[in-house]
């Protein structure tokens, strides 16, 4: 298998996916080594809401009032080469982007849950019917399934369908703090007690949130939150 490996490196050598420089020995994340290390990697942050923190478990804003009940990953801040990576998974059609962000995310969840037990399924935030026809694909499913794949997790995807609706980014910054539970429909329980959500970009919490209440609906115990990127939260 290593031979191959090697093989395949010698005749097809990798292109890193934010440089374009050659990278010798192909790596799952698809980056050169100097890329892979720039990345804007959030190294402490709140156990809510994945913004980052100086020091402590809980940012001002979460000890108040929680964003999730549950655990909240983010591995990138998005920013910069980390927004670019995004923006090609979401509209380029950015699968191999979709790896490195999928990788950084998977380093982030193991650093985080050392010490707890780790969700026992993926559900990947759907898309509404009609924006998953008209961009033939959904960017959180395919990050779940390189996650599920790599991290060897069950991929939850036909149990939880989108209504459709104006799109969050079309919205006024108020009227994207609130997003009806509604917008999700579980038609029947799901019978595990433990998931995390994922989905490509963290921003305000509200589509999460929803979707969080409606898998608490349909019987799951804990849920957590699984994003490659997170924003800052909106003042
Ligand atoms: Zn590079
Ligand atoms: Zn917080």
């Amino acid at each position: 298998m290593q031979f191959m490996t090697q093989l395949l490196d010698a005749f097809f050598p990798d292109i890193c996916v934010l440089c374009e420089s050659t990278v010798a020995t192909s790596r799952v994340h698809r980056t050169c080594p100097h890329c892979w290390a720039a990345l804007p990697r959030i190294s402490h942050a709140c156990r809510h809401c994945a913004l980052p923190i100086p020091q402590g478990e809980l940012c001002g804003g979460c000890l108040t009032q929680p964003l999730f009940s549950g655990n909240c990953v983010a591995a990138l801040l998005h920013r910069g080469c980390a927004r670019t990576l995004v923006h090609r998974l979401k509209y380029n059609h950015g699968l191999r982007e979709g790896s490195t962000l999928a990788t950084a995310l998977q380093q982030a969840v193991r650093l985080n849950y050392s010490t707890q037990p780790l969700a026992k399924a993926l559900v990947p935030v759907p898309l509404s019917y009609w924006r998953q026809v008209q961009r033939g694909y959904n960017q959180a499913t395919w990050l779940a399934h390189l996650l599920g794949k790599s991290m060897r997790l069950p991929v939850i995807t036909s149990a939880v369908r989108r209504r459709g609706g104006i799109p969050q980014k079309a919205k006024s910054r108020n009227s994207r703090l609130q997003l009806p539970p509604a917008t999700f429909h579980i038609p029947a329980p799901i019978k595990v007690d433990h998931v995390a959500i994922v989905d490509d970009v963290l921003t305000t919490g509200a589509t999460v949130k929803a979707l969080t209440q409606q898998l608490h609906n349909a019987g799951v115990k804990r849920v957590d939150v699984w994003c490659a990127t997170r924003t800052p939260r909106p003042t």
